[in-house]
């Protein structure tokens, strides 16, 4: 594997207070992180204590998502950003399922994702690391490892999976996804998660919750999120709660929205693509 840093780099870590990667760790019960991130996981689970099955599904759809590009959408190189640490089922591991000769490349702000690929991925050559910043798009086309690992002439999936919520609109968060997908070639695809507001109490709960421990945490409405896809078009079943969101099946016997849990309505995803 290659990362963005020497080998034997070992970034230093700020524990004292919680960041974004560490408290979703927290929430979807992995072992990277510290007493502050506990804390702010902690909260999330007073305000919604389901939030930990939130995290789960949310993980379950990016394999959904990643599942869909891989095998019907036929995508073998996948642009990560906001990847998170290494979990149960990552991204490579999905697409690599399916297309063992998949591309996979891992952007993350938080240099703690950095130091857990590297274990992760030390036998894995189609799978890189880097750490880098969403919000600073140009230095993610500009970086060399990324585009020594990644055929820009050819498609490429950007994720950008669980990220909106925690930039406000006024950073203007779709400018910096828009800057990224220009450069990607036609047939490449946008696979997005947020929080929506659909005006239950549980979302704001959430919301809450996430400017308390964080300091971010928005939601959004559906008509908002759709504005993330930057005017593509969305593949069926288009945006949709992540329970009844399945790209592969878009015609499968879902529930009602009604029918879900309130937990369950706190995120939607959707994929679009480039023409
Ligand atoms: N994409 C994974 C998923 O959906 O399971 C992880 C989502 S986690 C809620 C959000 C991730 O975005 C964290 O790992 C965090 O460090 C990362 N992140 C936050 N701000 C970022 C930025 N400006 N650039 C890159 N990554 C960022």
């Amino acid at each position: 594997m290659a990362t963005s840093d020497a080998p034997d780099a070992v970034p230093s870590f700020d524990t004292s207070q919680p960041t974004i990667a560490r408290v979703y760790d927290a929430l979807l019960g992995g072992k990277d992180n510290f007493a502050a991130d506990r804390e702010g996981a902690a909260l999330y689970l007073q305000y919604v204590p389901d939030a930990g099955r939130c995290a789960i599904e949310n993980r379950e759809a990016l394999v959904k998502g990643v599942q869909y590009l891989a095998r019907s959408a036929g995508i073998d190189q996948f642009l990560d950003i906001g990847s998170g640490l290494p979990t149960q089922k990552n991204t490579h591991e999905a697409a690599q399922e399916i297309n063992p000769t998949a591309r996979v490349v891992y952007v993350d702000v938080d240099p703690i994702v950095l130091a857990h690929g590297q274990a992760l991925l030390a036998t894995n050559d189609s799978t890189i690391v880097v750490t880098a910043d969403l919000r600073e798009p140009q230095t993610i086309l500009d970086n060399e490892e990324i585009r020594q690992h990644l055929d820009f002439s050819r498609p490429i999936a950007l994720m950008v999976v669980g990220i909106h919520m925690h930039f406000h609109d006024d950073e203007k968060p779709d400018e910096w996804v828009r800057t990224l997908m220009d450069a990607l070639a036609p047939g490449s695809y946008l696979f997005i998660t947020d929080f929506v507001d659909t005006g239950e109490p549980l979302q704001k709960n959430m919301e809450r919750a996430g400017l308390e421990s964080l300091g971010n945490g928005w939601i959004r409405t559906p008509e908002r999120i759709e504005q993330h896809f930057l005017g593509m078009p969305l593949v069926p079943p288009g945006l949709d709660f992540l329970a009844r969101w399945f790209p592969e099946e878009p015609d499968a016997d879902v529930p009602d929205a009604a029918e879900l849990q309130p937990w369950q309505r706190i995120l939607m995803a959707g994929i679009a693509k480039k023409e």
